[in-house]
């Protein structure tokens, strides 16, 4: 008998399977998965503009953008073009090129606290070096992060981290010392009265405090601009460095980052210290840190703090930032996406309301969150205080309509220039229907 044609087509549970097989849960990053869900996770073939297939070629209007690079969406013509002229000049030298000069240069056009960017390959490696640097600048050993926060699974930052640790309800993971993370203070989001007890009980041994401005491992909470203020007052009196990790937020959020938003809040607003990543490598692997001249001259090979990577700034990763910064650059670019995004969320919101479903909304530039209860939270607690079920049967209800959303509650959403009207209407009138079940 002939093969029937279908049976050349892997489905996406055979992929899954046989990805089980080869790689430790099938996948190369857990939340992938799709654990906190349930349900089996799609094995993407390609993308285009606002949109995903899947190996069984179904078509997904795409929230995820691979996690928050993808802002223009997939395969920006001028981006693409980038990346193959690049890429027919050569992959990789390890030798020092013109283009990484240019990508740092861009950087530090947009965002005023910086003199001075160290490339890497992931944010990760970024947030790890950032402490790094803090420590070493400082000498001293104490760093303080947020619960929810979430800066990469360096070992020092593996407490109670948010985002695929969540799923698995372990507060740390195994394999980091007890001795490793006896320097991390870990403290509640949004809390100024812990702030203050720490730095009273720590203030000459804390080297950093490191923060998401806008926590997108824990869904969508924003730092609010007391809490901020208070960190910048509590870092100056006592010698500390304020690290912004805008690995997500960076150049997403707003040209200037995160950062320039609360400029406008605090007069005269800077971290000491920027962490960015997913943005500038447009989907390349790129991240980096960045700082005062002053700050960064503790790196080698100019001073004592070791920090390196073979292919750190790589030739095609900076041609891809490159593009996608040019592109993001244009006038109105970051209006034009946050109304996009307000638009999404408000129909989402009214859609919730006309179904009598508990729910809350906010977004900034191309980021967002919702919240299946009626206050947007403050913290991590409260973001876990979220009706799970409910939020699985919308992620099913949504995927199964061709909406490819965050696959669990704490993680944020992200919009690209892509989305048309029609995209955003389809993405509503699929909710409409979703949450009338729900
Ligand atoms: N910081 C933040 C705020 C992040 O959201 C992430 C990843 N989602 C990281 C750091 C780590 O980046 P990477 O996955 O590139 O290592």
């Amino acid at each position: 008998l002939p093969r029937p044609e279908a049976a050349a087509v892997s489905t996406n549970a055979q992929l899954f399977e046989r990805a089980q097989q080869s790689i430790p849960g099938g996948v190369n990053s857990p939340v992938r998965a799709f654990r906190a869900v349930g349900g089996t996770p799609r094995f993407i073939t390609r993308a285009e503009g606002a949109y995903i297939w899947d190996a069984e070629g179904q078509r997904y209007i795409d929230y995820i953008g691979s996690w928050g690079p993808m802002i223009l969406g997939h395969g920006h013509p001028a981006v693409l073009e980038a990346v193959l002229a690049a890429a027919r000049d050569g992959f990789s030298f390890g030798a020092p090129t013109e283009r990484e000069v240019e990508l740092a240069e861009a950087i530090i056009g947009l965002v005023p606290s910086i003199e001075q960017v160290r490339l890497v390959s992931s944010g990760t490696e970024a947030g790890m070096s950032a402490i790094r640097l803090a420590r070493g600048a400082t000498g001293r050993s104490k760093i303080i992060k947020f619960e929810g926060c979430y800066h990469g699974h360096a070992d020092a930052l593996l407490v109670k981290a948010g985002s695929g640790l969540a799923t698995f309800g372990h507060p740390t993971s195994a394999g980091v010392p007890a001795e490793v993370v006896q320097h991390t203070l870990v403290l509640e989001y949004n809390n100024v009265e812990q702030i203050e007890a720490a730095f009273q009980a720590h203030g000459k041994d804390i080297a950093c405090v490191m923060i998401e401005p806008i926590a997108g491992n824990m869904n969508f909470v924003r730092a609010s601009v007391p809490f901020v203020k208070r960190i910048r007052e509590l870092c100056d009196q006592h010698g500390a460095l304020f690290i912004f990790d805008e690995v997500m937020t960076g150049f997403r959020v707003a040209l200037g980052s995160a950062q320039s938003l609360y400029a406008k809040a605090i007069p005269g607003f800077t971290p000491d210290i920027s962490v960015f990543g997913k943005v500038i490598g447009g989907g390349m692997p790129l991240a980096a840190f960045a700082s005062s001249r002053r700050i960064m001259q503790n790196l080698a090979p100019l001073g004592p703090v070791y920090q390196a990577g073979t292919l750190s700034g790589n030739p095609v990763a900076t041609a891809c930032g490159l593009a996608t910064l040019k592109e993001i650059s244009k006038p109105g670019f970051h209006e034009a996406l946050g109304a996009k995004t307000r638009r999404l969320m408000t129909g989402l919101k009214a859609a919730a309301d006309a179904a009598g479903v508990p729910f809350s909304v906010d977004s900034e530039g191309g980021m967002f969150g919702f919240f299946f209860m009626p206050e947007l939270p403050q913290n991590y607690q409260q973001v876990m205080t979220t009706d799970q079920a409910r939020f699985n049967r919308f992620f099913h209800g949504m995927l199964e309509r061709g909406v490819y959303l965050a696959p669990a509650l704490y993680e944020a959403g992200f919009t690209s220039a892509a989305l048309s009207d029609a995209d955003l209407d389809a993405t509503l009138a699929a909710a409409k229907d979703v949450l009338a079940q729900a």
